[in-house]
């Protein structure tokens, strides 16, 4: 059964645009960074021209009635976030994570690359409400980390420490506590938590780690207000958010779309396959879907929860007619267990484990290991220090419930699939 009924014509061009409101991909196409005159004269000057008499609780007032979430996967309310690192007082410290470590993943990047301002001014903000006396910037990109440099030589109104890095390039260094630990000049691998990092982060000091996207919305909510914020969106998740949307559509690239859009319009402005054969939703931490479900889907946390999928930080992958499901998950599953930082037990023992039960359903189809998978599913989630073992046990779960026609043939030794690869990996993580 396919995912549309018809195919659209590619669009050309990056970053993408639909029949929706653009916001953070606003403004020229440039290919190049926006510099701050072309951002000042588009938003109507600079953001302490919208800010300057409005004090910290005030702008923390603005984000909070925005319904602003993190856009970095755990959509997590901003204003929370700030209030829990505001109440130590000033002196703490912001660090923009832009490391974007999941490898099917660019809408951080790109913004960073086209719209560096906006990232800005959201660091701005939320240096102003916390009373920050220093920030980190981590980019993946060396044209990030460029243009990011460029961009803070125009920006005499930043006057705290500001540090640009390029980010670490292991999976789990993206998260929060990783990234610190990396910061501090230690390996980029998840700290056991408590201490959370909002009460005691780089240095021993409070810290906001935010993503990206996130703070690009900030940005325009304390310029903009609250009512515009919610002006796109849903009225429990409000806003637009980027998608990085890749595999059997015509015009792969990251999209900006209001949050709850139909999924079959998305994929039918990226010119989806008909034929496509699931959709990955939230990334390689996702669930797949196939395409009764997609039909009745949109972009939002509360739609997709039932369906048992979270749009994460926003990464769709379309898996091309004659692909195997089953085949590219245990291929990135394995590369998920590789990727663990062994420190505990469920990432020492049980990722490979699990690893390898889906290898051999995926080989097989065989019973004993789907009933293994389900086993050390049980044994590992939520008994790890981060949600890296929970990320993979969704996958390796999500996969054994949408492919069992796949499953079926595989035990009849009959994979329908073509071998070819769809997901992306770090170069040299698949054989040759
Ligand atoms: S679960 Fe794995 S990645 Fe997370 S903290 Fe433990 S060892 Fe590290």
């Amino acid at each position: 059964m396919s995912l549309l009924a018809t195919a659209a014509p590619p669009e050309l061009g990056l970053p993408r645009t639909g029949p929706w409101t653009q916001r953070l991909l606003a403004g020229a196409k440039l290919a190049a960074p926006e510099p701050i005159a072309n951002h000042a004269s588009r938003l109507g000057g600079g953001i302490t021209d919208w800010t300057g008499r409005a004090g910290p609780e005030q702008l923390l007032d603005r984000v909070r009635l925005s319904g602003l979430r993190g856009r970095g996967g755990g959509g997590f309310p901003t204003s929370e976030k700030l209030a829990a690192v505001r109440r130590h007082g000033p002196g703490s410290v912001v660090v923009v994570n832009g490391a974007e470590t999941e490898p099917a993943a660019a809408k951080d990047d790109l913004l960073l690359r086209l719209r560096p301002h906006l990232v800005l001014d959201g660091l701005l903000a939320a240096t102003r409400i916390l009373g920050a006396r220093r920030t980190f910037l981590v980019a993946r990109s060396a044209q990030a980390v460029a243009a990011l440099e460029t961009a803070l030589r125009e920006r005499p109104d930043i006057q705290i420490p500001v540090e640009v890095v390029r980010g670490p390039v292991n999976f789990v260094g993206g998260e929060e506590s990783a990234l610190i630990r990396w910061l501090e000049g230690g390996p980029a691998l998840p700290r056991y938590q408590p201490p959370r990092v909002v009460d005691r982060g780089w240095r021993g000091l409070p810290t906001l780690v935010q993503n990206v996207e996130t703070l690009a919305h900030l940005g325009l909510v304390v310029r903009l207000g609250p009512e515009w914020f919610r002006g796109e969106g849903t009225a429990d998740e409000p806003g637009t958010m980027l998608l990085t949307l890749s595999g059997a559509v015509m015009a792969p690239g990251v999209y900006e779309v209001p949050i709850g859009t139909s999924l079959p319009q998305i994929l039918h402005v990226a010119g989806a396959d008909p034929g496509a054969v699931a959709l990955l939703v939230g990334g390689y931490f996702g669930s797949w879907l196939r395409a009764p479900q997609v039909r009745d889907l949109s972009l939002s946390r509360g739609s997709l929860r039932p369906a048992g999928a979270n749009p994460g930080a926003g990464v769709l992958h379309l898996l091309p007619e004659g692909t195997c499901g089953l085949r590219e998950s245990g291929r990135i599953l394995a590369w998920l267990a590789a990727q663990g930082a062994r420190q505990c037990g469920p990432c020492a023992s049980g990722l490979p484990a699990l690893a390898s039960a889906l290898g051999e359903a995926v080989a097989s189809g065989s019973e004993a290991a789907l009933a293994r998978l389900d086993r050390w599913g049980n044994q590992i989630e939520g008994r790890g220090a981060c949600r890296h073992p929970d990320g993979a046990v969704n996958l390796a779960r999500s996969a054994a419930r949408a492919f069992p026609d796949e499953l079926e043939r595989h035990r009849e030794g009959a994979c329908g699939g073509n071998r070819k690869l769809s997901l992306p990996l770090p170069a040299a993580s698949d054989p040759p």
